[in-house]
């Protein structure tokens, strides 16, 4: 094979890496994977099904630095001393999607942004289904694009692509590139520069040239102030609750109309499947890529008013004695804690805390005078929650695991209240990762 003398050295052996080296072998490549940490069972079995060689605990740099070309996961920033040898001796360093992108000849449809790209990508991903059209899924969520493009054939790809992701990212394309939106998170990768960061998701627009589209949104002051210093070649197709646009989506009514071309569809904002401020935003987004997409209006609207919230993304758990308990562990920055507040109707007993990344709670200070009666905190540091919300809600008490926190929360609610875990903050100090802290809390819930 072409490929057989070429060697391809994946960093991390995690879902993104396992794919990468998956395909470089599918694809005839020399392949080895190397990760300094330990490697998952089940990626060691597959690595182990395809003969891929590996290494964990270590990274040998005889073994790593004859590479033609490295495959690097997004988890490894750039400062990780092997990425530094690595590019200190020329050898190119790219993204798991950018390598699965050359062997992919699918229409692909990405989705960036700071919050609200796992909600877009799964609502897009279900209106495609429900067209009945052949597609996978992929990126952050679920089985890796390489992978998929290793073992299977889609004529159409959803793609999350997180920052991380985009960094190593140079001749991948995508024929639909959605921006959420863009606000602070994770910028300790990108040395504290908001500009770094913003750029970063804008390499998703890479590439992109007329026949392609770029659906962000307008109410956005953070990537309009970018659009208007860049020159993007891609059709524009804003979507804004504020204002009307020419073309994309917006608000007039209370219906969502979405303007693709000479066609238009509309929805009542009440028949949203998903609800609050943050999901008209998701639901416009995906309108417009399906509109692009050339989906029926029929489709669009029954897809919008059907669709199930992904797990821990405001998801309702359950009713006890009254009292709705809502899981939103996603909620892991600031803002996405505000929509969460934002659109709730009830009193609140709000369950915050975890790892801070150099948050600002200012903002939410209005809204939790407004709705919040209690707060409890569930952390190991809580100092930060108490200092910021003393004298603006009425009770705040500390919990070191979840089912003490919905113990307290249960105490502190009363019929017709909502318990709503919206941290703000990641979950690395008491739990494995948000789903751990999600999955803890509804237990805590169902054992009430
Ligand atoms: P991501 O994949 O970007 O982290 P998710 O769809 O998983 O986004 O949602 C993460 C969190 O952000 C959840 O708490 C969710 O309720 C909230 N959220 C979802 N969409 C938006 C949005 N458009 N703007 C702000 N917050 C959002």
């Amino acid at each position: 094979m072409e490929n057989a003398a070429k060697r391809i050295v994946v960093l991390g052996g995690g879902e993104s890496g396992v794919g990468a080296a998956i395909l470089a072998k599918v694809k005839g490549f020399d392949v080895f994977l190397s990760d300094k940490g330990k490697i998952g069972d089940s990626y060691i079995e597959m690595l182990r099904t395809w003969e891929i060689p590996f290494e964990q605990g270590r990274h040998t740099p005889e073994l790593i630095l004859n590479a033609d070309e490295v495959i690097k996961s997004p988890g490894i920033p750039f400062s990780a001393p092997m990425v530094q040898e690595i590019t200190g001796k020329g050898i190119h360093i790219i993204s798991e999607i950018e390598f699965a992108g050359r062997y992919d000849t699918a229409r692909k449809i990405c989705i960036t942004g700071s919050n609200g790209k796992t909600t877009t990508t799964s609502l897009i991903y279900y209106l495609l289904q429900q067209a009945g059209l052949d597609v996978g899924l992929g990126g952050n969520i679920g089985k890796s694009y390489a992978y998929q493009v290793a073992t299977s054939h889609h004529d159409i790809y959803v793609l999350e692509i997180s920052s991380f992701q985009l960094d190593n990212m140079y001749d991948f394309k995508a024929d639909i590139a959605i921006i959420t939106n863009i606000t602070p998170d994770h910028l300790d990768r990108y040395d504290h520069d908001m500009e770094n960061y913003v750029r970063a998701k804008f390499r998703i627009t890479r590439n992109m040239d007329k026949d392609d589209c770029f659906i962000f949104c307008s109410d956005d002051q953070i990537t309009i102030n970018h659009l208007s210093q860049i020159v993007l070649k891609a059709q524009m197709l804003p979507f804004s609750q504020k204002h009307e646009e020419k073309q994309g989506a917006f608000i007039r009514d209370e219906r969502m109309v979405v303007k693709y071309r000479e066609s238009e569809c509309d929805i009542y904002l009440q028949e949203l499947a998903l609800g609050g401020k943050h999901n008209v935003y998701n639901s416009m987004a995906a309108a417009i890529a399906a509109k692009v997409m050339d989906i029926d209006n029929e489709i669009i609207r029954k897809s919008l008013s059907s669709f199930q919230a992904v797990e821990h993304r405001l998801e309702n758990v359950l009713s006890v004695k009254g009292v709705l308990y809502i899981n939103d562990s996603k909620a892991t920055n600031v803002d996405a804690a505000w929509y969460a507040l934002e659109c709730q109707k009830r009193p609140v007993v709000w369950i915050v805390g975890g790892t801070d990344k150099g948050n600002d709670y200012a903002p939410l200070i209005p809204l939790a005078k407004e709705k919040v009666k209690a707060m409890v905190c569930m952390g190991v540091d809580n100092r930060k929650f108490h200092e910021s919300f003393k004298g603006c809600v009425p009770v705040i008490e500390d919990a070191g695991s979840a089912e003490e926190a919905v113990k307290k929360a249960s105490g502190f609610a009363e019929p017709g209240d909502v318990v709503l875990l919206s941290p703000c903050c990641a979950s690395f100090d008491l739990f494995k990762n948000y789903e751990d802290r999600g999955r803890q809390f509804k237990e805590a819930v169902r054992n009430l």
